[in-house]
Protein backbone atom coordinates (compact mmCIF):
# COMPACT_ATOMS: atom_id res chain seq x y z
CA UNK A 1 0.00 0.00 0.00
CA UNK A 2 1.55 3.54 -0.65
CA UNK A 3 0.80 6.87 0.20
CA UNK A 4 -3.01 7.80 -1.64
CA UNK A 5 -2.67 10.83 -3.78
CA UNK A 6 -4.58 12.66 -1.58
CA UNK A 7 -2.46 15.33 0.23
CA UNK A 8 -2.11 15.79 3.85
CA UNK A 9 -5.11 17.75 5.21
CA UNK A 10 -3.77 18.73 8.82
CA UNK A 11 -2.46 22.22 7.13
CA UNK A 12 -3.95 25.11 9.21
CA UNK A 13 -5.38 23.53 11.95
CA UNK A 14 -4.90 23.86 15.40
CA UNK A 15 -2.39 22.47 17.09
CA UNK A 16 -2.61 20.98 20.74
CA UNK A 17 -0.13 19.88 23.55
CA UNK A 18 0.21 16.47 24.36
CA UNK A 19 -0.48 16.78 27.89
CA UNK A 20 -3.98 18.55 27.00
CA UNK A 21 -4.92 14.93 25.58
CA UNK A 22 -3.77 13.31 28.17
CA UNK A 23 -5.99 14.96 30.84
CA UNK A 24 -3.59 14.98 33.52
CA UNK A 25 -4.31 10.47 33.79
CA UNK A 26 -3.47 7.84 32.10
CA UNK A 27 -5.06 7.58 28.59
CA UNK A 28 -6.80 4.29 27.11
CA UNK A 29 -6.37 3.42 23.47
CA UNK A 30 -8.41 1.55 21.69
CA UNK A 31 -6.87 0.22 18.04
CA UNK A 32 -8.98 -2.64 15.91
CA UNK A 33 -5.76 -4.28 14.86
CA UNK A 34 -2.26 -4.35 16.13
CA UNK A 35 0.00 -1.47 14.37
CA UNK A 36 -3.61 1.06 14.79
CA UNK A 37 -1.94 2.28 18.16
CA UNK A 38 1.03 3.46 16.57
CA UNK A 39 -0.37 4.79 12.75
CA UNK A 40 -2.89 6.64 14.82
CA UNK A 41 -1.41 7.31 17.71
CA UNK A 42 2.30 6.38 18.45
CA UNK A 43 3.30 10.21 19.24
CA UNK A 44 0.82 10.57 22.34
CA UNK A 45 1.12 6.83 23.57
CA UNK A 46 4.77 7.98 23.81
CA UNK A 47 4.43 10.31 25.74
CA UNK A 48 1.49 9.44 27.19
CA UNK A 49 4.00 6.46 28.98
CA UNK A 50 6.46 9.21 29.98
CA UNK A 51 4.14 10.97 31.91
CA UNK A 52 0.76 9.84 33.51
CA UNK A 53 1.04 6.15 31.53
CA UNK A 54 -1.31 4.46 28.79
CA UNK A 55 -2.85 1.62 28.31
CA UNK A 56 -3.65 -0.16 24.56
CA UNK A 57 -6.78 -2.47 23.96
CA UNK A 58 -5.89 -4.47 20.82
CA UNK A 59 -9.72 -5.15 19.71
CA UNK A 60 -8.91 -8.29 16.96
CA UNK A 61 -6.46 -10.72 16.76
CA UNK A 62 -5.39 -9.08 13.30
CA UNK A 63 -5.67 -12.87 11.47
CA UNK A 64 -6.90 -11.23 8.43
CA UNK A 65 -4.17 -8.87 7.22
CA UNK A 66 -2.84 -11.98 4.67
CA UNK A 67 -5.77 -14.19 4.40
CA UNK A 68 -4.04 -16.42 1.73
CA UNK A 69 -0.69 -17.47 3.49
CA UNK A 70 -0.64 -20.73 3.47
CA UNK A 71 2.25 -20.63 5.72
CA UNK A 72 0.57 -17.98 8.10
CA UNK A 73 -2.79 -19.81 9.06
CA UNK A 74 -4.50 -17.26 11.08
CA UNK A 75 -3.64 -18.68 14.76
CA UNK A 76 0.24 -18.50 13.54
CA UNK A 77 -0.37 -14.95 12.20
CA UNK A 78 -2.38 -14.13 15.09
CA UNK A 79 0.35 -14.97 17.62
CA UNK A 80 2.60 -13.42 15.38
CA UNK A 81 0.77 -10.09 15.95
CA UNK A 82 0.25 -10.04 19.23
CA UNK A 83 4.37 -10.07 19.73
CA UNK A 84 4.68 -7.07 17.12
CA UNK A 85 1.78 -4.94 19.18
CA UNK A 86 3.85 -5.74 22.77
CA UNK A 87 7.77 -4.68 20.99
CA UNK A 88 6.00 -1.98 19.35
CA UNK A 89 4.42 -0.57 22.86
CA UNK A 90 7.60 -1.36 24.55
CA UNK A 91 9.43 1.14 22.12
CA UNK A 92 6.64 3.85 22.73
CA UNK A 93 7.85 3.22 26.41
CA UNK A 94 5.10 0.78 27.79
CA UNK A 95 5.01 -2.93 29.02
CA UNK A 96 2.94 -6.27 29.07
CA UNK A 97 1.40 -4.85 31.51
CA UNK A 98 0.00 -1.74 29.42
CA UNK A 99 -1.49 -3.88 26.85
CA UNK A 100 -4.99 -5.75 26.77
CA UNK A 101 -5.54 -8.40 24.04
CA UNK A 102 -9.00 -9.01 23.64
CA UNK A 103 -8.29 -11.18 20.65
CA UNK A 104 -11.33 -11.27 18.66
CA UNK A 105 -11.11 -12.69 15.00
CA UNK A 106 -10.38 -9.94 12.46
CA UNK A 107 -12.80 -8.18 10.53
CA UNK A 108 -15.43 -9.66 12.61
CA UNK A 109 -15.79 -7.59 15.65
CA UNK A 110 -19.10 -6.65 14.63
CA UNK A 111 -20.49 -10.16 15.28
CA UNK A 112 -19.06 -10.21 18.90
CA UNK A 113 -20.92 -10.00 22.53
CA UNK A 114 -21.03 -5.53 22.38
CA UNK A 115 -22.59 -5.68 25.68
CA UNK A 116 -19.63 -7.34 26.92
CA UNK A 117 -16.88 -6.05 25.57
CA UNK A 118 -18.64 -2.17 26.71
CA UNK A 119 -18.73 -3.72 30.23
CA UNK A 120 -15.18 -4.77 30.52
CA UNK A 121 -13.55 -1.70 28.62
CA UNK A 122 -15.61 0.29 31.17
CA UNK A 123 -14.00 -1.47 34.06
CA UNK A 124 -10.84 -1.33 32.66
CA UNK A 125 -11.12 2.30 32.12
CA UNK A 126 -12.25 2.50 35.84
CA UNK A 127 -8.97 0.39 36.99
CA UNK A 128 -6.55 2.46 35.34
CA UNK A 129 -7.85 5.91 36.10
CA UNK A 130 -8.05 7.36 32.78
CA UNK A 131 -10.50 10.37 31.96
CA UNK A 132 -9.79 10.52 28.60
CA UNK A 133 -9.94 7.60 26.01
CA UNK A 134 -9.18 7.04 22.14
CA UNK A 135 -10.37 5.28 19.52
CA UNK A 136 -10.62 5.46 15.43
CA UNK A 137 -12.90 7.51 13.86
CA UNK A 138 -15.84 6.24 12.75
CA UNK A 139 -15.26 7.90 9.09
CA UNK A 140 -12.35 4.96 9.06
CA UNK A 141 -13.74 2.58 6.30
CA UNK A 142 -12.72 -0.71 8.24
CA UNK A 143 -15.67 -2.26 9.48
CA UNK A 144 -13.84 -3.06 12.87
CA UNK A 145 -12.25 0.42 13.23
CA UNK A 146 -16.12 1.48 12.82
CA UNK A 147 -17.35 -0.92 15.54
CA UNK A 148 -14.60 -0.24 17.81
CA UNK A 149 -15.61 3.72 17.51
CA UNK A 150 -19.40 2.63 18.24
CA UNK A 151 -18.07 0.65 21.21
CA UNK A 152 -16.46 3.17 22.80
CA UNK A 153 -19.54 5.67 22.30
CA UNK A 154 -21.25 2.67 25.07
CA UNK A 155 -18.14 2.94 27.30
CA UNK A 156 -18.58 6.86 27.88
CA UNK A 157 -22.19 6.69 27.86
CA UNK A 158 -21.81 4.21 30.67
CA UNK A 159 -18.62 6.53 32.34
CA UNK A 160 -20.44 10.30 31.96
CA UNK A 161 -16.68 11.45 33.27
CA UNK A 162 -14.73 10.11 30.32
CA UNK A 163 -14.25 12.13 27.00
CA UNK A 164 -13.98 10.08 23.87
CA UNK A 165 -11.53 11.62 21.13
CA UNK A 166 -11.78 10.28 17.58
CA UNK A 167 -8.24 9.34 15.76
CA UNK A 168 -8.50 8.73 12.45
CA UNK A 169 -6.33 6.35 11.01
CA UNK A 170 -6.96 5.60 7.05
CA UNK A 171 -9.66 8.40 6.63
CA UNK A 172 -7.18 11.19 6.81
CA UNK A 173 -5.10 9.62 4.07
CA UNK A 174 -8.49 8.44 1.87
CA UNK A 175 -11.10 10.30 2.62
CA UNK A 176 -10.67 14.03 0.85
CA UNK A 177 -13.79 15.15 2.70
CA UNK A 178 -12.70 14.11 6.26
CA UNK A 179 -12.19 17.87 7.39
CA UNK A 180 -15.05 18.93 5.93
CA UNK A 181 -16.93 16.19 7.59
CA UNK A 182 -15.58 16.68 11.24
CA UNK A 183 -15.43 20.01 11.19
CA UNK A 184 -17.80 20.67 13.61
CA UNK A 185 -15.79 18.57 16.00
CA UNK A 186 -13.04 21.34 16.21
CA UNK A 187 -10.00 18.72 14.58
CA UNK A 188 -6.87 19.43 16.06
CA UNK A 189 -2.97 18.31 15.36
CA UNK A 190 0.01 17.01 17.38
CA UNK A 191 3.26 17.70 16.71
CA UNK A 192 4.91 14.12 16.49
CA UNK A 193 8.55 15.90 16.39
CA UNK A 194 9.56 15.11 19.86
CA UNK A 195 8.30 11.58 19.61
CA UNK A 196 9.31 10.84 15.78
CA UNK A 197 12.05 8.09 16.50
CA UNK A 198 10.05 6.22 19.28
CA UNK A 199 6.74 6.76 16.54
CA UNK A 200 9.02 5.35 13.94
CA UNK A 201 10.39 2.78 15.65
CA UNK A 202 7.01 1.27 16.99
CA UNK A 203 5.26 1.33 13.86
CA UNK A 204 8.71 -0.56 11.84
CA UNK A 205 7.62 -2.96 14.65
CA UNK A 206 5.15 -4.73 12.78
CA UNK A 207 6.61 -6.15 10.72
CA UNK A 208 4.52 -8.38 8.71
CA UNK A 209 2.94 -5.32 8.02
CA UNK A 210 5.68 -4.45 5.63
CA UNK A 211 6.07 -7.32 3.81
CA UNK A 212 8.94 -8.69 5.88
CA UNK A 213 7.91 -12.06 7.11
CA UNK A 214 4.45 -13.20 4.89
CA UNK A 215 5.71 -14.21 1.38
CA UNK A 216 3.35 -16.30 0.22
CA UNK A 217 0.36 -13.78 -0.55
CA UNK A 218 1.12 -11.55 -2.96
CA UNK A 219 -2.52 -9.64 -2.16
CA UNK A 220 -1.91 -9.34 1.10
CA UNK A 221 -1.46 -5.84 3.24
CA UNK A 222 1.84 -4.31 2.66
CA UNK A 223 2.80 -0.86 3.34
CA UNK A 224 5.46 1.19 1.76
CA UNK A 225 7.99 2.78 3.51
CA UNK A 226 7.10 5.81 1.77
CA UNK A 227 3.69 5.60 3.53
CA UNK A 228 5.19 4.49 7.00
CA UNK A 229 7.51 7.27 7.21
CA UNK A 230 4.27 9.69 6.32
CA UNK A 231 2.63 8.26 9.11
CA UNK A 232 5.46 8.09 11.62
CA UNK A 233 6.29 12.21 10.52
CA UNK A 234 2.66 13.40 9.82
CA UNK A 235 0.74 15.27 12.80
CA UNK A 236 -1.93 13.16 14.46
CA UNK A 237 -5.05 13.88 14.12
CA UNK A 238 -7.75 14.29 17.50
CA UNK A 239 -11.38 15.71 18.07
CA UNK A 240 -13.76 15.60 20.96
CA UNK A 241 -16.44 12.75 19.48
CA UNK A 242 -20.05 13.35 20.09
CA UNK A 243 -21.65 10.18 21.51
ZN1 LIG B 1 -6.88 -1.37 11.66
Amino acid sequence: MDVPVRNDPVAGLPRIAAESLTGGAPIVVLAPHPDDESLGCGALLAHAFATQGAHVVCMTDGSGSHPASRDWPADRLSRLRRQELSQAVALLGGGPQDITWLGHPDGWLGLQDRAAIVADLADLCTRVGARHLFAPAPEDHHEDHRHTAAIARRVVLALPHLTLFDYPVWSRWDDPDLLDKVAGRHPTALDPAPFVAAKRAAIAAHRSQRGLIVTDDPDGFCMSDTFQEAFATAPELYWKAVP
